[in-house]
This record gives C-alpha cells, structure tokens and sequence, in this order.
C-alpha cells in the first residue's frame, strides 16, 4: 500500500476538495480501493466535502494535564513558580488553569508533596465514516484544546488500521496546514507529498517553507498550481522557483467558478460538471496521482 499525503502550507488553496475529488476518481468503477485520513483536527471538513456522515466515533486522549490532590499539598506554591507557562494561579492555593497546560510534568517535578500528577485527558475524537466504497478517518480536537500534532499521529495510526482491514491499495491523507507539529505527523511514513499552492507571494513563501519540511523527512514531493490564471506574473514565478529547486510541477488547474458552484451545493466539481475546464485538469491529474501508485 502507498501512503500519499496533500499538504498545502496554507489554509484556503482547495486541498480539501482535491483530495475527496481524487478519492472520487480513482475509486471509480471499483478501480482502487483507498482509505482517506482527514488530519486537518482543527477544523476537519473531508466528510462534509464527500457529503458522508459518521458511523462511529471515539473519544481519544491525545493531551496531558497536571491535576492536584488537595489532600497533600502544603500549598508552597513552588510549583506557581515553576510552571513556564502561567498555567498555575492562586495566592492561598494553587490553581490549575487546565486548558493552557502542557503537561509538561514540571510542577510534578518540584512538588515536595508529591501532589501533583500528569494525568491524560480527552480532547478529541476519531470519527469513521464511508462514502461509497471510500473509508474516511478523521479527526477533531476539542474546542480550545492543544496538543493536535498527537491527535494527528492518532488518527494516522487508525487509519493505517482500518487500510489495511479493507485491503487499501492507497492511503490518502489530507494534511493540516501550516508546517508544524501537525504537519510532521501527517507527513510521517509518507511515501509521497503533494503540494497544492496557488500564484500568489504569500503562498509561494508558504511552499517554500513545506518544501523545506518535507525535503527534511526525504519525502519525495510534487506540486499542483490551483487557480493558476488568479495571476499570470505570479504563476510564472512559482513555475520558475520549482524549476529552479528541481520540484516537478505534477499540474495547474484553473479557476473556475463551476468548482465553488458545487461545493456550495454539497457536492464535488467532477460530479456536477465533468466537462468544465477544472474538473478536466484535475482528472488529468488524477491519472498523476495514479502513476503514483505503481
Ligand atoms: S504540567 Fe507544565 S504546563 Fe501544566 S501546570 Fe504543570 S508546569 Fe504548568
Ligand atoms: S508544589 Fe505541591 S505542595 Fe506546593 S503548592 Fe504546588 S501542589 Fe501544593
């Protein structure tokens, strides 16, 4: 089983819809079997796009908290001092403020009472869903919550699972933006990266900042140019840089009103106009996606 994940750097560049769009094609008439694993925790939305709902849920622990036991503090308030991030308040006792703690284990650590423990918490959860023959895992953080970078290694661990179950040929994922913890995750044990981006300056430094992630893993990556003709000086810029730092460009795909049209009708731009000039590139692109596979 191959293992590709869609990053973007940003949020905003049709990363989403692209993933479900090629779900939808390479699954077609039975071709592929795929699992999707949607690791954008913060504000997952790849069933809402596949227009799929959940048929299971379960709550996960992907955070550590430190909790006192009031019966044994001596309320020194040494561990006030040494929480680095003002998670401790208090004047007579110390109180702990739960949803900006770490769990570092620090307080634990200087506590002379031994009042303190790091205990785990739920802050999320994994939910599964089917479309079609597609398996969806996904995750999501609880409002407020941290610590997304494990939820992400949690929901690519079941989705690996449940591939593996249904005899996956591929495991796509669609990757959190941003180039942080999450991110690393997500990218973890990937065979491949594709880099969705769009011509503008800002998200051509984002790019460059994924690039510079995923080229630090050894991933192999390539990139799709969305809504190339958004800016002709600014697409040829991306097109020069990629050359430039050897990046195979796998696609550019128009900007065209016909996608937003569809999703806005719950449904996906390959779907509900399979002629327009978006839905030929990225069936053009899919077939990429599929070389991919061999
Ligand atoms: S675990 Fe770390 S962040 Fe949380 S209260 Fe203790 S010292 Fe502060
Ligand atoms: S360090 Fe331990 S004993 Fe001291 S205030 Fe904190 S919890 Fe209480």
């Amino acid at each position: 089983m191959k293992e590709i994940v869609i990053l973007s750097g940003k949020g905003g560049v049709g990363k989403s819809s692209l993933t479900a769009a090629f779900a939808q094609l390479l699954t077609e008439q039975g071709k592929y079997r795929l699992t999707l694993a949607d690791t954008d925790v913060d504000a997952p939305n790849l069933h809402i796009v596949l227009g799929a709902e959940f048929d299971r849920s379960r709550a996960v622990a992907a955070s550590d908290k430190a909790m006192i036991d009031y019966d044994k503090c001596s309320s020194c308030m040494a561990c006030l001092e040494a929480c680095a991030f003002e998670s401790i308040i208090g004047t007579e006792e110390p109180v702990i403020i739960s949803y900006s703690c770490e769990g570092c284990g620090v307080c634990a650590l200087v506590c002379p009472e031994e009042a303190i423990t790091i205990n785990p918490v739920e802050n999320g959860v994994v939910n599964f869903v089917t479309s079609g023959t597609v398996r969806v895992v996904a995750g999501a953080l609880g409002i407020g919550e941290s610590s997304s970078g494990r939820l992400v290694d949690i929901v690519k661990r079941e989705a690996r699972q449940e591939a593996s179950l249904n005899g996956s040929d591929l495991l796509l994922t669609d990757g959190p933006p941003g180039i942080g913890c999450p991110v690393i995750a997500a990218l973890k044990g990937s065979d491949y990266a594709v880099l969705v981006t769009e011509p503008t300056p800002s998200a051509l430094s984002d790019l460059q900042r994924i690039v510079e992630v995923v080229r630090g893993f050894g991933i192999a990556a390539g990139v799709i140019l969305n809504r190339n003709d958004m800016d002709e000086k600014s697409a040829q810029t991306t097109r020069d840089w990629l050359a430039q730092n050897e990046l195979p460009l796998l696609g550019e795909i128009p900007y065209d009103p016909h996608l937003p049209k569809a999703l806005a009708r719950g449904d996906l731009g390959v779907n509900m106009y399979p002629d327009a000039p978006s839905s030929l590139a990225i069936k053009k692109l899919h077939k990429v996606i599929e070389g991919l596979l061999a």
